[in-house]
């Protein structure tokens, strides 16, 4: 059976990419086969299709660091044939073929089936960057967060959009940090009750504390974003370091750990284990408005794909991004 794909060359050092028909017989080795429905476009995917940071190493590649889609072979007792699945993480579309294809093979391991009240396209609304939302969630909420809002940096953003929505949906008080003014009514429309200029948090800190501002981060920024909350953050609270889409460098002191008891989080939605993600899927199925998550989501089509890596580099798309992979 012949599905198309977005397939990745590379020469000399420079990557680019066509929409190729490919037959089954080329699927990397795996023991369940998907017909892909959705996957997405994540900050990680822009820097695949653009080689920034060289994450793939060989070529052709197909991209896509998620899907969702419907089981037609299955080798793995768990999957049958017409189970809807969502699969995120696992170094998919980077070390293994992703999912901007029509049909991908995988490990049944790496697959989560879709809670009931979840469609495929929600799923895909949701991808990576939502999982990593939620686990960020849960891992400030376990430490116990404080009275004062909580921030959310690049907040107009995959991850920081779906991060703001599960936050005010929990019942928490939201505040969006953002480089881009005209997102505030975009924010303020998904359940951010502040917004915050990017500005304000992007200078190095002037000191190694400051006035106790948020009661929990969620932070996809890094860098002197990160430094400067740390500083900020209220006794006891808690930072989730998501990302660097500022930079990788974190140029801080011990003092918000040592009096102020700042738990610095570190949040990995690659290899996280099973249970959990499972346990995510599910609270993401009970907490988010469909209405909203559709509002934040623009659907595009294959052809697409090549151009919106450089965009996402640059900070320029919001919200989430979804590829259906069947036009
Ligand atoms: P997006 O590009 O959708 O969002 C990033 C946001 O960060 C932008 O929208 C912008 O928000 C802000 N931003 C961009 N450039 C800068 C800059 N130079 N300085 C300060 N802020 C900036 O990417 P994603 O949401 O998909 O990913 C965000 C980060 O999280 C990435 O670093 C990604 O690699 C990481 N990530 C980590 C995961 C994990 O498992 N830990 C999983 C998924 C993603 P605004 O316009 O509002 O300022």
């Amino acid at each position: 059976m012949t599905f198309r794909a977005v397939l990745l060359t590379q020469e000399d050092r420079t990557v680019s990419s066509e929409i190729a028909e490919l037959d089954d017989s080329q699927l990397p080795e795996g023991n369940v086969t998907v017909d892909v429905s959705y996957s997405t476009l994540n900050y990680k995917d822009g820097m695949i299709l653009t080689g920034v940071g060289r994450l793939v190493r060989d070529y052709p590649h197909v991209p896509g660091i998620d899907f969702s889609g419907i089981v037609s072979a299955s080798a793995d007792p768990r999957y049958a044939e017409g189970d809807r699945v969502v699969l995120t993480g696992w170094r998919v579309g980077e070390v293994h073929w992703g999912g901007y294809a029509e049909r991908a093979r995988v490990n049944g391991d790496w697959l989560v089936k879709l809670p009931d009240g979840l469609s495929e396209l929600d799923a895909m609304s949701i991808g990576t960057a939502g999982l990593t939302s939620m686990l960020a969630m849960q891992a400030i909420e376990d430490q116990g967060v404080g009275s004062a809002p909580i921030l959310v940096t690049g907040a107009a953003g995959g991850v920081g959009s779906v991060a703001v929505h599960l936050l005010a949906q929990a019942g928490y008080e939201v505040a969006a940090s953002t480089g881009r003014p005209e997102a505030s009514d975009y924010l303020t429309s998904i359940g951010a009750s502040e917004i915050v200029d990017r500005s304000e948090l992007a200078e190095p800190p002037s000191g190694p504390l400051s006035s106790e501002r948020w009661g929990g981060c969620i932070d996809a920024v890094g860098d002197t974003t990160l430094a400067h909350v740390l500083t900020e953050m209220q006794y006891g609270s808690s930072v989730a370091a998501c990302g660097l889409a500022g930079g990788n460098s974190l140029d801080t002191t011990v003092i918000p750990f040592l009096l102020r008891g700042v738990n610095l989080l570190g949040i990995d939605s690659v290899m996280c284990p099973f249970e959990t993600r499972q346990q995510a899927w599910l609270r993401l199925d009970q907490l988010l408005d469909r209405g909203i998550l559709t509002d934040m989501t623009t659907v595009v089509g294959l052809e697409n794909v090549a151009s919106l890596g450089p965009e996402i580099l640059a900070g320029k798309v919001q919200g989430r991004t979804v590829i259906d992979v069947r036009n």
